[in-house]
């Protein structure tokens, strides 16, 4: 940050200043560096917020004097000063009342009637895996507030039977001029006749009784990207509810829900897989089929595998959202024990308990729960 300029300096005022002549110091200063005044001018702004702040503290005899004592450190450490919201509201007085509002009549810059922007539009939609994989074009059927065709959205007869506010001029907002210390200033505010919009109608649309807007059944197709998860928003401008008689439409703000599969789960842009197999074929090997978003791929199971391993099947799973690519499906093989045997099955199994590769013997190669693990988030 910057260093700070001394207020007294800032305020262009002895250091032994009483109150009325910091008063008026802060006048003429705030007056000078006004950003309506200077529009051109970026660091008018700035100087202002400045001036008002050396003036939030000379103006109050505790803050003046801690300051004169400890200097910029014993001011705390808020270090940015007011904002214009609180130059106005804090220091009313001295620009004649009404806070920001009132002083630059709704809105600096812009000047004029507000467009008015209608209500944003919510909805949920949910999605299957593939969907989340692979990104999908929903059509999508919403009941939302549009224009009225008749009045084209003015809410008055045939749209011509409006007259221009004679409260306002059809200015949307009245002025009136205040004294204040900076001098005379000019205050405005929403017109009350018309509530800003500069018309009023005089007789009203027979379609929508006067409201400019009608609910309308509408399908609306939207583009779902791949890799969207559970809880985002995607949001369509201007697909929201049209305000009455007149203005901008607002958002249509599409929620995702993730509708969870049956055998495939998803972790980030990977899928997870466990396939049981029995122990006759974890010895001996086989080649199975496994569920994937994309249908079914041959795997094989390599002959002396072990329980908990982790086939890698690249590619096989969500697009990223980014485009950073595409995440793998994880197939995690799980060995089936069996729960119930029968009396022939029993005496297979005691005659293999004692066979010689039948005793747990994990050599050093073997890959035990750790190495998975770590195999895993490579
Ligand atoms: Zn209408
Ligand atoms: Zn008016």
């Amino acid at each position: 940050m910057a260093t700070k300029r001394d207020f007294y300096e800032i305020l262009g005022v002895a250091k032994n200043a009483s109150g009325d002549e910091i008063k008026k110091a802060y006048r003429k200063v705030a007056i000078k560096y006004h950003p309506d005044k200077n529009p051109d001018d970026p660091t008018a702004e700035d100087k202002f917020k400045e001036a008002a702040e050396a003036y939030e503290v000379l103006s109050d005899e505790q803050k003046r004097a801690r300051y004169d004592r400890y200097g910029h450190q014993g001011m705390g450490g808020n270090g940015g000063g007011p904002n214009m919201e609180d130059i106005f509201s804090q220091f009313g007085d001295i620009f004649g009342g009404g806070g920001f509002e009132g002083f630059f009549g709704g809105g600096r810059g812009q000047g004029g009637r507000r467009v008015r922007k209608g209500s944003n539009l919510r909805i949920k939609l949910k999605l299957d895996l593939e969907e989340v994989a692979n990104g999908v074009e929903k059509k999508i059927k919403v009941k939302r507030y549009v224009a009225c065709n008749t009045c084209a959205g003015t809410g008055a007869k045939n749209g011509t039977d409006l007259k221009t506010c004679q409260t306002c001029q059809g200015q949307g907002q009245v002025k009136r001029v205040v004294q204040t210390m900076l001098g005379q200033m000019v205050s405005a505010s929403t017109c009350p006749t018309c509530e800003g919009e500069g018309k009023v109608v005089t007789s009203k649309c027979d379609v929508c009784h006067g409201e400019g807007r009608q609910l309308h059944e509408e399908v609306i197709p939207i583009n779902i990207p791949a890799g969207v998860a559970e809880g985002m928003q995607l949001s369509m401008n201007g697909k929201g509810n049209f305000p009455e008689r007149g203005g901008v439409p607002g958002d249509l703000l599409i929620q995702i829900e993730e509708e969870p599969h049956e055998t495939l789960k998803r972790d980030g842009n990977n899928i997870m897989f466990e396939q049981y197999i029995s122990f006759v074929d974890a010895a001996l090997g086989a080649n199975l089929e496994v569920p994937t978003i994309e249908g079914k791929v041959k795997i094989k199971v390599e002959p002396g595998t072990q329980p908990g391993k982790i086939l890698r099947l690249r590619g096989k799973g969500i697009k990223d959202l980014n485009g950073y690519g595409r995440g793998d499906q994880l197939i995690h093989l799980s060995v089936w024990t069996p729960k119930n045997v029968t009396n022939e099955e029993r005496e297979l199994l005691e005659k293999l308990r004692d066979a010689r590769n039948f005793t747990p013997n994990p050599g050093k190669n073997e890959k035990g729960f750790f190495e998975r693990v770590k195999e895993y988030f490579q």
